[in-house]
């Protein structure tokens, strides 16, 4: 059915990168033996085994030559949420007692509801503010560390506004303070440079679906000699950090997606970046009252995100996907009433702009063709939805 649906009428036009992508055809390739003829479970000692243990480690060194770092650095996981749970619970759980924690509040919920976790359980959670760009300041982190301080925890760079956060210099106050610092880079994987010694991180997340790689596998980089406790009981995989048979697959596939994502990084971010300032300035210039949200020049080079005056994002994408775009808000319609992001709410943007705002994530797919394409319908759908609007208010 939904096949159907996507492969008749106009052409569709993916503007959702930032929600995820799609698998890289390489990556199903390396993907497929692992399916088939080497289906092994790679804790088994015989030949099919073995196969699949070095599909697994292959994988590892692959890994761990794009983040600079060694292969037992890495714990598979299931995905990006699971890889900041492991990370925030993983690092203030593995000393008796509770301690302190640091974050932002512009985080995604994976590390933010980890938090609330952390804090049900007595520990303190200190959550910074970002400025209107959306970024966190280095000099807050360092303001905010006390001496029973077990984790700092800011993302690299933000899903919704795609604001990049000054990740080396948060780290060098994590650093100073001797504080473990992890970074929820699941937006960066594929985008920016991930090398965890330039960066100064000790603990990283990213998640495969977000580079063309398949959903429901992720990994977790931990600096060796950093203390976790597994949050995942049961066999002795990954180093005992992780329990469970590995998903071999999907494994091989974000290694094989993060390295091709790696090769074409910069060419790709160039482009993505030249058509991400048409766009903007075509909106911008087309749509009166329209502002930019997130950094100007400190954002993910795919990233676009916009708030519109007088309209409701979700009618909006409804009407825009009618038309064959595929596109996304972060406000959220919950029991009735559209949700201001808590992002946009902490930037400073009154509810009422916040509600009518729109992303539209770039990527491999996107053409020139496909920017002037929205440029052309997208002022007009806004106008349509800006006058029922004001007829709704005076009727
Ligand atoms: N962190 C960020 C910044 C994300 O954008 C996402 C997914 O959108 C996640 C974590 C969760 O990743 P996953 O979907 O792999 O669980």
């Amino acid at each position: 059915m939904m096949d159907v649906l996507l492969n008749s009428g106009p052409r569709r036009l993916y503007f959702d990168h930032a929600a995820t992508t799609p698998l890289a055809p390489e990556v199903i390739a390396a993907m497929l033996p692992y399916f088939n003829a080497s289906y092994g479970n790679p804790s088994s000692v015989h030949a099919e085994g073995r196969l699949a243990h070095e599909g697994l480690e292959a994988a590892r060194r692959q890994v761990a030559a794009v983040l600079h770092c060694r292969p037992q650095e890495l714990i598979f996981t299931s995905g990006g949420t699971e890889s900041d749970n492991l990370a925030l619970k993983g690092v203030a759980l593995a000393q008796q007692g509770v301690g302190h924690i640091i974050t932002s509040v512009a985080e995604h919920h994976a590390v933010l509801h980890s938090a609330e976790y952390l804090a049900h359980r007595g520990f303190k959670v200190t959550y910074l503010p970002v400025d209107r760009f959306g970024m966190v300041s280095p000099d807050a982190v360092a303001a905010a560390i006390q001496p029973d301080t077990r984790l700092i925890s800011i993302m690299y760079a933000n899903n919704e506004v795609g604001t990049i956060n000054p990740i080396a210099q948060i780290a060098a106050v994590a650093q100073r303070a001797a504080v473990p610092f992890h970074s929820d880079a699941v937006q960066a994987g594929g985008s920016l440079d991930l090398d965890v010694d330039r960066l100064g991180v000790d603990l990283l997340a990213l998640s495969a679906h977000k580079f063309y790689g398949p959903k429901g596998v992720g990994v977790l980089y931990v600096r060796g000699g950093s203390r976790l406790l597994y949050q995942q009981s049961g066999g002795s995989q990954e180093s005992k950090r992780r329990a469970g048979t590995e998903n071999v697959a999907g494994i091989v596939g974000l290694a094989t997606a993060l390295t091709i994502a790696e090769g074409k990084r910069e060419a790709e971010a160039a482009r993505l970046r030249g058509l991400r300032e048409r766009l903007i300035g075509g909106v911008l210039g087309s749509i009166p009252g329209a502002i930019l949200n997130g950094h100007p020049v400190e954002r993910l080079p795919g990233n676009a995100n916009f708030c519109l005056p007088d309209v409701e994002a979700e009618t909006l994408l409804l009407r825009l996907d009618l038309l064959g775009i595929a596109a996304s808000s972060a406000s959220a319609c919950t029991s009735g009433a559209v949700e201001p992001s808590h992002v946009l709410r902490a930037m400073g943007i009154p509810d009422a702009l916040a509600v009518g705002s729109l992303r539209l994530s770039l990527g491999a797919s996107n053409t020139e063709a496909d920017i002037d394409y929205v440029l052309a319908k997208l002022p007009a759908v806004v106008n349509k939805l800006q006058s029922l609007k004001l007829r709704e208010r005076s009727s």
